[in-house]
């Protein structure tokens, strides 16, 4: 018996004793259930994925459904997930999926990872999970997982790293019991490998692990060499109408909030009054400078100044922006950037 299949062996036998089945995505398993799951799942843990995952399944249950919303309904569903380009390629991919597809997943590799928003190791999972098509994945619970295991050294983020990681992922995973094989190592990748604290005692891998014999697993992956993460500064106009409502404008689909809704922006708490002026034609006598707060994107860190402005009459023109006077007590269905349904929530309280 080759390395290669005791390893699979191992892994496969720790699943199924061990091994989660009863998640949303592991019921009624369709492609598409498996798409929106490992989307989801990107940069975000299980367990806060399933509540977004079902309310997603329910407003839309098939692809058809999902590529017949409107990105704003599909962006509320998202709000608070993060990473919104996620959001915004799955509806765009379904969009695709539909209409050159007939609303039915390509069956291969290759043709999935040409769909917006899935790269080769979603690809795998899709077509190994939901397909039966024996694929490869590499998601960063695979990584930590094949990292340790052979103490590869190096930042995966590098090609040579990434070639060997995809060259040992495709050599591992066995012709039979493949789709039990991805799921099982995703699963201990995030339930037994974990980033700080590897649980090796117990890992079926342990009697041949090579990073647990240097003493210290964590080492793998190593990082990503540092770089200070630049700091940027914004100030977010929350302008009250004497109604109540508050103007959010939708930002570009390029960008940090692509899409989203949120307060006008202005670089200094001072263009407020030039900006109120120039976009509503009004003037202002209150405005409060809230406590402000910092922001981390994965390229840099954001600091916001909230100014709350209490308008004395209801403005018509905002000019050209795309436009929406916010009823807190009667909260339009809008994908909202993260900060700015925290400031909302913050001012009702
Ligand atoms: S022995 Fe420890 S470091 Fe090695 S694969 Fe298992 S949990 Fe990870």
């Amino acid at each position: 018996m080759s390395s290669n299949s005791l390893f699979s062996d191992a892994v496969l036998a720790w699943y199924h004793q061990h091994g989660r089945k009863h998640l949303p995505w592991q019921q009624n398993i369709t492609p598409y259930r498996v798409w929106v799951s490992e989307i989801m799942l990107q940069q975000t843990q299980v367990s806060t994925v399933i509540p977004y995952f079902e309310r997603f399944m329910q407003g839309f249950p098939d692809v058809t459904a999902l590529a017949a919303a409107s990105q704003d309904d599909v962006l509320h569903h998202w709000t608070g997930l993060g990473y919104y380009a996620r959001g915004r390629n799955l509806h765009a991919c379904a969009q695709i999926i539909s209409a050159k597809y007939d609303g039915e997943f390509p069956q291969n590799v290759d043709a999935l990872t040409e769909l917006p928003g899935i790269g080769r190791s979603t690809a795998g999972a899709i077509a190994s999970i939901s397909m039966g098509i024996r694929a490869p994945i590499l998601d960063g619970n695979v990584k930590r997982v094949l990292t340790r295991f052979y103490a590869i050294e190096g930042w995966p983020g590098t090609t040579t790293v990434q070639n060997a990681l995809w060259q040992i992922a495709e050599d591992l995973t066995p012709v039979h019991s493949h789709r039990e094989y991805t799921q099982a190592m995703m699963d201990l990748g995030a339930t037994l490998c974990t980033r700080s604290k590897p649980a090796c005692g117990i890992c079926p891998l342990q009697p041949d692990c090579a990073g647990l014999k240097t003493g210290k697993p964590t080492q793998f992956p190593n990082s990503k060499p540092k770089k200070e993460k630049p700091e940027k500064h914004t100030v977010l106009l929350m302008i009250e109408a004497p109604d109540g409502t508050l103007l959010l404008l939708q930002r570009p689909q390029q960008g940090i909030w692509g899409g989203l809704w949120s307060f006008p922006e202005v670089k200094q708490p001072d263009d407020a009054i030039a900006w109120v002026k120039s976009h509503l034609g009004l003037e202002y006598k209150q405005a409060e400078l809230l406590p402000s707060f910092r922001h981390t994107f994965s390229h840099y860190h954001l600091h916001i100044q909230p100014l709350h402005i209490q308008l004395e009459q209801l403005a018509t023109a905002v000019g050209e922006h795309n436009d929406h006077w916010y009823n807190p007590d009667n909260p339009s269905a809008l994908g909202l950037a993260a900060p700015v349904k925290e400031l909302l929530q913050a001012l009702r309280r």
